[in-house]
């Protein structure tokens, strides 16, 4: 495989990504043991938080696997899965609020959302053929394919990157809706912020390691268009 000065930095956000995901499996299920004083189970407090906010149209399903929760924009749906829908921990109702706060994001046009809508039909696009474009580039030596693959690779850093602000605001928004709404007690904002930070980490590494991919691909062209 290619060595080149950027690897052992890539390995180590590679090794960040793989820890952050670690932590966010162990931190949510040790917060799934602690419930939350309101007794309100994740599809409860979801319901009551999308009502309290204008959205009664935007329905809470119930969907199979762990850590699969999420909010679709095209179908406008909370979607939660069987350790967030039906329990009342911690856990549960911080995921189910972050997922609300995506919708909330939704209503409101919050702009980094928006963006992110936006860009997200070019991503699926890109990324299919930058892999392609990079490869060929490199080993055919052919550089304008492979300024090709840069400039289809940064479409997805820049979604990632996006997917930043999107993530962070969601998750604000969570924590203050659940202190106001009731739903939790200002004493556990603290076990909710430990919960949402820990899924906050996963996205910084992913986005941190495709940056850091992208600057490689351009000391690579840059490199051999010096040759
Ligand atoms: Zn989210």
């Amino acid at each position: 495989m290619l060595f080149t000065p950027w690897t052992i930095l890539i390995l180590a956000a590679f090794g960040l990504t793989m820890w952050a995901q670690f932590r966010v499996k162990g931190t949510f299920s040790k917060y799934s043991e602690v419930p939350v004083s309101s007794g309100m189970t994740g599809a409860e407090a979801a319901r009551h938080l999308l009502d309290s906010n204008g959205l009664s149209h935007i329905p809470v399903e119930h969907i199979p696997g762990t850590l699969t929760d999420h909010y679709d924009p095209m179908s406008k749906t909370v979607r939660l899965s069987d350790p967030v829908y039906f329990s009342d921990s911690i856990s549960a109702v911080s995921v189910a609020c972050h997922e609300v706060g995506h919708a909330i994001q939704h209503k409101v046009d919050y702009p980094m959302l928006v963006a992110r809508h936006r860009i997200f039909p070019l991503v699926n696009l890109t990324s299919g053929v930058a892999p392609f474009l990079l490869l060929g580039g490199l080993f055919l030596k052919i550089s304008g394919l492979f300024l090709l693959g840069i400039i289809a690779f940064s479409v997805a850093v820049l979604f990632q990157v996006i997917t930043l602000p999107v993530e962070f605001n969601a998750s604000s928004r969570a924590r203050d809706l659940m202190i106001k709404m009731g739903y939790i007690r200002n004493s556990e904002e603290r076990e909710v912020k430990a919960v949402l930070g820990a899924a906050a980490l996963t996205y910084v590494a992913a986005a941190l390691m495709s940056v850091l991919q992208l600057l490689e691909y351009i000391w690579l062209f840059k490199r051999d268009s010096d040759d």
